[in-house]
């Protein structure tokens, strides 16, 4: 199968590569084209995930198409964007239908449920690896920076915490559990949900967010520095699922939630004001802290001692000290 005919069959011909509200221009010219609305603007990012360092080879090619495009669509949700548009850049080693085949309708199934579609990309060999940018539009100057947090600010996330660190050992095939608990961590890992219509509702109220991708201190920690204040994290108000809780037990779901990353879940700043109409809308709001005067991110027990771990997020690079 040649270069062309692989992007015709398995992502051409994908119903999310078909024409829709945004797109002017499509797969197949040099570019793709976008129409933005008067008065939005356009909220783009990239992720890459390569073999080895962002999943297991072999892994379930339909799993990771699901996966790749939810981390990278996560981005728009933390900006308070609505999804438009995306292309995927692909370094295959070797052409194999079946592997494309559950790839494509992976990928598809995603952007479906997302409402985003597939404009454009890139085929070439080499290591596996898969490039996402995405594209969202974003009334103009109401996107959620990680700038804005002001002393006096909640802290909140918008769901559980720690189940796709916790899955990590059923990833790996390290460790077995029962459906009951193996099935909903697995679902949090491979096929987390971009919390889009949470960062919308957040437009014009959160003053500040992100999706959590590295752990919540780590990421927190960004938010903190953006934002030129304190933020302070209580341990035993992080929201744990029963899975996770049942499958490491309370004092390392705790860890997982304070450290591990991969959650995809958002976490903002919020004035005080707006929780009430929030919740009363049945958003999946928990407040996990507060923004005080001051720099970092301080994790407090239940009696208010500082437990802040040395432990932080993921990162490809070292800083030199
Ligand atoms: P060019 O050589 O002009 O960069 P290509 O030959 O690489 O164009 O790609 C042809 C068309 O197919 C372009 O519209 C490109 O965006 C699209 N494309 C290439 N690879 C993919 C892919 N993996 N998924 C979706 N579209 C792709
Ligand atoms: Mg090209």
């Amino acid at each position: 199968m040649g270069e062309f005919e692989l992007i015709r069959n398995y992502f051409a011909a994908a119903p999310c590569a078909q024409a829709g509200d945004g797109v002017a221009l499509g797969i197949g010219d040099d570019c793709a084209l976008l129409a933005v609305p008067a008065g939005e603007q356009l909220a783009i990012s990239t992720d890459t995930l390569v073999t080895g360092v962002h999943f297991a080879d072999p892994c379930d090619p339909f799993l990771l198409g699901q996966r790749s495009l939810a981390v990278a669509v996560s981005d728009l949700a933390a900006m308070g964007a609505t999804p438009v548009a995306f292309t995927l850049a692909l370094t295959l080693p070797a052409v194999t239908a079946d592997w494309l085949d559950a790839y494509a309708r992976g990928l598809n199934q995603m952007a479906q449920g997302c409402g985003v579609r597939l404009v454009g990309g890139d085929t070439t060999r080499g290591p596996l690896s898969l490039t996402m940018t995405v594209f969202g539009r974003v009334p103009a100057g109401q996107a959620l920076t990680r700038s804005g947090a002001q002393v006096g600010d909640l802290l909140c996330v918008g769901g559980d915490l720690g189940n796709a660190a916790g899955a990590l050992p059923l990833v790996l095939g390290q460790r077995t559990a029962p459906a009951a608990i193996a099935e909903p961590l697995l679902a949090h890992y491979w096929s987390p949900q971009p919390q889009l219509a949470l960062g919308q509702a957040l437009r014009g109220k959160a003053s500040a967010a992100l999706d959590i991708s590295d752990g919540l201190l780590a990421d927190c920690g960004h938010i903190a520095k953006a934002s030129a204040v304190g933020l302070l994290v209580e341990h035993q108000k992080l929201p744990l699922s029963a899975a996770l809780l049942a499958f490491l037990g309370e004092n390392a779901a705790r860890v997982a939630a304070v450290s591990g990353g991969d959650d995809y879940v958002l976490a903002f700043t919020l004035p005080p004001a707006h929780l009430p109409a929030l919740l009363a809308e049945g958003w999946p709001i928990h407040v996990v802290g507060r923004v005080v005067a001051g720099q970092g991110v301080t994790l407090l027990d239940a009696n208010g001692q500082d437990i802040t771990p040395n432990i932080r997020g993921y990162q490809h690079f070292q800083e030199t000290p």
